[in-house]
């Protein structure tokens, strides 16, 4: 597709990578199949085509919207729509382009804003957090039944694994997770001294900057990914072997530093290096299996694959291999994506049982063991396209195809 970027974004980092992904894009559409919003709303603007037509119109100097600033916050990041491009569009680095374009053109409500903010402000501090749950948990009957539903339960930490090993690696300790489920980490570095490797955290790191740039503070963002780069550069060259990070999402974010930080050429090959020792548990596991001290007591386990491991990384069916090559029969599960039912994306009134995105053979079985990832959506598939209730691929164009309404 050609587009003419306009100044000055045409002269950034940013803008040359936005260019580059809409040159790529030839408006097929075969990415529709996948994405579940469309798939919800049958609405061309909450699918992948349409929102970067979006894009490239606030791109290319078009005034843009609330209209425009709704449909991309509905997208859920999910990068689904990536797995069925012919092109290999990297739609997820437009999205972060255009999602800034957008929010400087359009401010939101005093209210959301404040919202935002006392989201950042409460979950990249992970204390913060921890000291409202930990305030919340002796009045939970008196709590709203909205809020006590989303008040974690205690869960045991367990006992920490004696260590001595020669590998070392170093894992990200977090915001929301380290401060809601604290078990997920400790329970993570007893697996890993059971494959011999010592897995440590590093004091200094903390949020990896998803939240802030997700909520419209891209600067604090940067800010963090530079600390936790900074810091994991120190572990490497004191002998780590890889940055371990458990929640997938986290990963995602990180991996995208170096287009985070493009404009700043020394911090971007930083970002490079901690992204090539980045990996996700699974994939040091694989290579190297903990070894088993007894048969597994509970042999069928749910498997949940989460968007953000199988769509990026690709590795969406690596826990299941996992597992099975442990002992364990692990069951994919049906769920609806997590996300769609919270409320969808970043401000949309999403709802909706997600089951036509399920891998083939998912079942709803009853596991004697809860699923095993906590965030993402079913494999993608071939799931039927609904009728589309409000195509807007109304007026024709020279890319043969464009949105009438854009505002
Ligand atoms: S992103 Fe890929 S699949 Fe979607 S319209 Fe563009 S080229 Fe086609
Ligand atoms: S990232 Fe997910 S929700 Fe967003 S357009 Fe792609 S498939 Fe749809």
């Amino acid at each position: 597709m050609r587009t003419r970027i306009t100044s000055p974004l045409a002269e950034t980092a940013a803008g040359s990578i936005a260019g580059e992904v809409l040159r790529a894009c030839v408006h097929c559409g075969m990415c529709n199949a996948t994405c579940p919003t469309y798939h919800l709303t049958g609405d061309e603007l909450d699918g992948p085509r349409g929102r970067i037509y979006l894009i490239k119109q606030a791109l290319e100097g078009e005034p843009v919207g609330r209209m425009t600033q709704t449909h991309l916050d509905r997208c859920l990041s999910c990068r689904a729509c990536e797995t069925t491009c012919p092109s290999g569009v990297q739609y997820h680095r437009l999205l972060d382009v255009g999602r800034d374009v957008v929010a400087e053109q359009t401010p939101r409500p005093w209210r959301e804003r404040a919202l935002r903010a006392a989201i950042r402000w409460l979950c990249i501090q992970p204390w913060r957090l921890g000291a409202l749950i930990a305030a919340g948990r002796p009045v939970r009957a008196l709590l709203p039944s909205a809020l006590q539903g989303k008040l974690p339960k205690p869960n045991p930490i367990g006992p920490s694994p004696a260590g001595g090993h020669e590998r070392r690696m170093t894992m990200l300790r977090g915001c929301v997770q380290s401060a809601t489920a604290p078990h997920f980490n400790a329970a993570t570095r007893r697996v890993f001294g059971h494959a011999g490797v010592d897995l440590g955290e590093t004091p200094e790191v903390g949020c990896c900057g998803a939240l802030s740039v997700h909520l419209d503070a891209r600067e604090e963002g940067q800010a963090l990914a530079r600390r936790n780069i900074d810091a994991w550069i120190r572990q490497l060259d004191g002998g780590a072997e890889a940055i371990v990070v458990n929640a997938s999402g986290c990963a995602a974010f990180i991996r995208d530093y170096p287009d985070l930080l493009a404009d700043d050429p020394d911090y971007a090959a930083r970002a490079r290096r901690v992204v090539d020792r980045l990996r996700d548990p699974v994939e040091v596991l694989i290579q190297t299996p903990p070894r088993a001290t007894r048969a597994p007591a509970k042999a069928r386990i749910a498997v949940h694959q989460s968007c953000t491991l199988r769509n990026g990384p690709g590795l969406g069916e690596a826990p299941a291999r996992l597992l099975a090559s442990l002992g364990y029969d692990p069951q994919p599960v049906a769920d609806p994506c997590p996300s769609l039912d919270r409320g969808g994306g970043r401000r949309g009134r999403l709802k909706h049982s997600h089951r036509s995105q399920a891998p083939p053979g998912a079942s709803s079985n009853q596991p004697s063991s809860p699923p095993t990832s906590p965030m993402g959506i079913p494999a993608g598939g071939s799931a039927a396209l609904p009728p589309s209730r409000a195509t807007r691929a109304a007026s024709s164009s020279r890319d043969g195809f464009s949105i009438t309404r854009a505002r």
